[in-house]
């Protein structure tokens, strides 16, 4: 049985990854967050010294490989979990993610990591362009004060120094990259439904969805 596709899209910050992750813990299933595979490439590509700028630069793509186990990310059988969260990296994923060429190796890798077993895959473009059947598809927003008010408290949790200001303009930079790019801009699919977080706790958002999936069941 290839099993249920749940997508969930959103801008940067809007808990797509926790939500996911719960989700997936919850119910047993499987999640795939996406962004953490634009970090990897990213990651890799400033480890490895390339133009970041030239699309031909990451043919290195050919002989990579990217891999999960449970929530942890792995670039060539190295563990980068935790280093595809700098700042770095942060600051360049958006224009990697741009490249036709890397798109189109991650999208591959998504698809075929997503057609056996319950799934839950999170990112910008799942509903629209990597899971266009999914059985449901969900695009979470909350507004950029908030969105950035749950980032900056996890970045201060983990030491990092940092204003709220900073953050708040991180996002919106990133966003406005996402929806403007020409490839698979971070879009709503016609047939998503929008679920509002920013006065919802993550476990009223977690059972709103759960609750969704027992209604649409495929
Ligand atoms: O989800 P997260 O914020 O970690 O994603 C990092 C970046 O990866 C996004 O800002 C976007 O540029 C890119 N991304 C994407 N398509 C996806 C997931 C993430 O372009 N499906």
């Amino acid at each position: 049985m290839p099993g249920y596709k749940l997508a969930i899209d959103g801008p940067a910050g809007s808990g797509k990854s926790t939500i996911s992750s719960l989700i997936a813990k919850k119910l047993g299933w499987t999640h795939i967050d996406t962004g953490a595979m634009y970090r990897a490439v990213t990651l890799q590509a400033i480890e490895l010294g390339i133009n970041l700028n030239d699309e031909a630069s990451y043919r290195f793509l050919e002989t990579s490989k990217i891999h999960y186990d449970f929530d942890r990310i792995f670039i060539n059988d190295r563990d980068v979990t935790e280093g595809i969260r700098s700042e770095g990296v942060t600051n360049n994923v958006s224009l990697v993610s741009s490249f036709p060429y890397v798109r189109k190796k991650l999208v591959d890798l998504q698809k075929m990591a997503a057609e056996y077993g319950n799934i839950v895959m999170d990112g910008r473009d799942i509903g629209t362009v990597v899971l266009p059947h999914a059985d449901l598809k969900i695009f979470l927003t909350a507004n950029v004060e908030e969105r950035a008010k749950r980032r900056f408290k996890e970045l201060t949790k983990k030491g990092k120094e940092t204003h709220l200001s900073k953050v708040i303009e991180d996002i919106l930079n990133r966003d406005q990259k996402d929806s403007t790019r020409k490839e698979s801009p971070l879009r709503i699919a016609d047939d998503a439904i929008v679920l509002d977080t920013t006065y919802l706790t993550i476990d009223e958002v977690v059972n709103k969805i759960i609750e969704l999936t027992d209604k649409k069941e495929n």
